[in-house]
């Protein structure tokens, strides 16, 4: 499609959103804020207005979750192998409506639709991956010992809230709603602020797919008045949230109260280290992809770029020269790589890290700036002559920016990439075979990538470590944090009871 035809057809798909506004979502109706509230969802491209958006609160995160509260019973009793019916219903639902999921947003998160097409897609993949756990989501062990036989089995938690951030939001949302459906449990979503209308979509979409209603509901809001209601609610019984790291530590603190089960998925200043020895071509192309991608707003994204200082300016030079050659422009223009940045709060916080890094002495090798009048347009932008204590090494800028410091050895690399207190995604160039392995068992990431940009394998342990994140999502690891697990111990002989007398 071009990029007149992406205008087109995206406009069509707000019209309703314009007409109506994004509302919430509850017990299988559309429905406007309890308050009669809105706030307003702008365009990173130019700042208009794209809808207006329910601006819930307490009483609708209440009317949620009894919505959820009722629904769980008869969903949880369900076979598994009908909710995996079901859930392959959504993913065929996903995959007819990929093209309205990803220009809305394209438009909504100003990321560019060349990425957004896949994250549709990958929505509808997780989908099918957790529908087709379903059936075995409650099965357990058997654990025979002297004189007893012990069975284990699980069984869904009950209402669960999920929190999502504004970047890649589908694809973030269906990674936690599928599994949270597929063993059994009901949901109360709070999407991001920033970019709320494809949560809508996905619901009316699973719900036309045969979801039956108040299994998924959805309240938009902001943190501070929905997202908060949801995760001090006492009906909702675990909150599996994404976002950043210091909002994971104020819901554990009001989750506290409840004893919530919580699993965070959280920020991340995630090195890409590179030896002499890799192939320094591909390297280059990784260390580039892997920042400037998805506008840098991407959680696995390496913003640390860790280089053997033989190489540091040969390296350094390509990558400046890659970014400065990247296409930047309307998310919709199936040319453009870089889009405007999602709002202009987060636009400001990106930009004063610029002047951060001058102060603090490193050179802006390309970039480091804002480009036009209207939108949030950043240039991709390489700091060099950076130290890992620098600012720009050590908090998370979530934008295309990144930062190159050089090391002297193998034991310097591994210092300089554990010294930050994140510790989410690794990326590691090398083609010294036993050098991978050592450094792979000493690097604190809780997902390495080694020659390699990251890689989906939906079985696989997805999470961080240290303040990156509590718990995995993938494989089982996401059904263990959804379900409750169950043993019943049946001794084989009569046991004597002891006496109390
Ligand atoms: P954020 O923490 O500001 O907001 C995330 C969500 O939490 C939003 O829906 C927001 O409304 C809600 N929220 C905020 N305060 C809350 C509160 N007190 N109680 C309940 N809910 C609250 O994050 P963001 O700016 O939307 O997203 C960017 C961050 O997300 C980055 O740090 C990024 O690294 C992280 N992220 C992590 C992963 C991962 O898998 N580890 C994936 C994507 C994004």
């Amino acid at each position: 499609m071009t990029f007149e035809e992406n205008l087109t057809r995206v406009e069509g798909y707000l019209e309703r959103f314009r007409k109506e506004g994004v509302l919430n979502h509850i017990n299988g109706a559309s429905v406007p804020a309890q308050s009669g509230e809105w706030f307003e969802n702008v365009s990173p491209v130019d700042g208009a207005v794209l809808a207006k958006v329910a601006h819930g609160g307490a009483s609708d995160i209440d009317a949620a979750t009894e919505a959820a509260t009722k629904a769980f019973p008869a969903w949880a009793a369900l076979p598994g192998k009908e909710r995996r019916r079901i859930l392959h219903a959504v993913a065929d639902a996903i995959v007819a409506n990929a093209d309205r999921i990803a220009l809305v947003e394209s438009m909504d998160t100003g990321q560019a639709i060349r990425f957004m097409s896949k994250a549709a897609l990958r929505g509808a993949e997780n989908f099918r991956f957790f529908a087709d756990k379903a059936p075995e989501a409650a099965d357990g062990l058997s654990l025979r010992a002297p004189g007893q036989l012990n069975v284990t089995s699980r069984r869904p938690i009950g209402p669960v809230g999920i929190i999502t951030p504004w970047n890649t939001p589908f694809m973030l949302s269906t990674w936690k709603i599928a599994p949270a459906l597929a063993c059994g449990c009901t949901v109360v979503h709070k999407a991001a602020e920033f970019s709320p209308m494809t949560a809508k979509i996905l619901v009316e979409i699973a719900e036309s797919a045969g979801l039956p209603k108040g299994v998924l509901n959805l309240v938009h809001g902001f943190g501070e008045d929905a997202g908060k209601a949801l995760t001090e609610h006492p009906g909702i019984k675990a909150v599996a949230f994404v976002g950043e790291s210091q909002t994971g530590s104020r819901i554990m603190g009001q989750c506290a109260p409840t004893l919530k089960r919580v699993h965070f998925e959280l920020g991340g200043k995630n090195p890409c280290i590179v030896f002499a020895d890799a192939d320094i071509d591909r390297a280059a192309q990784g260390a580039a992809f892997m920042i400037y991608s998805l506008n840098g707003q991407r959680c696995t994204s390496s913003s640390r770029l860790l280089v053997e200082e033989s190489i540091y300016d040969e390296f350094t030079a390509r990558v400046a020269d890659m970014a400065s050659k990247i296409v930047i422009g309307h998310p919709l223009d199936p040319k453009t790589v870089v889009g405007p940045l999602i709002h202009p709060e987060h636009e400001q916080k990106v930009l004063s890290y610029f002047d951060i890094a001058k102060a603090e002495g490193a050179t802006i090798a390309t970039g480091g700036q804002k480009l036009g009048e209207k939108g949030c347009f950043v240039t991709p932008t390489l700091f060099t002559n950076a130290t890992n204590d620098m600012t720009i090494a050590q908090e998370e800028i979530f934008g295309p920016v990144l930062t190159a410091i050089p090391f002297k050895d193998e034991a310097e690399a591994v210092a300089l990439a554990n010294d930050v207190k994140y510790g989410l995604s690794a990326f590691l160039w090398s083609n010294d075979l036993e050098r991978t392995l050592r450094v792979t068992d000493r690097l604190e990431a809780g997902m390495i990538y080694v020659n390699s940009d990251n890689v989906r394998h939906l079985p696989t342990p997805f999470g961080g470590m240290k303040s990156s994140g509590i718990g995995r999502d993938g494989g089982d690891w996401s059904f263990e944090f959804y379900m409750e697990q169950v043993n019943v111990c049946f001794p084989t002989t009569t046991r004597q009871i002891p006496s109390l007398t």
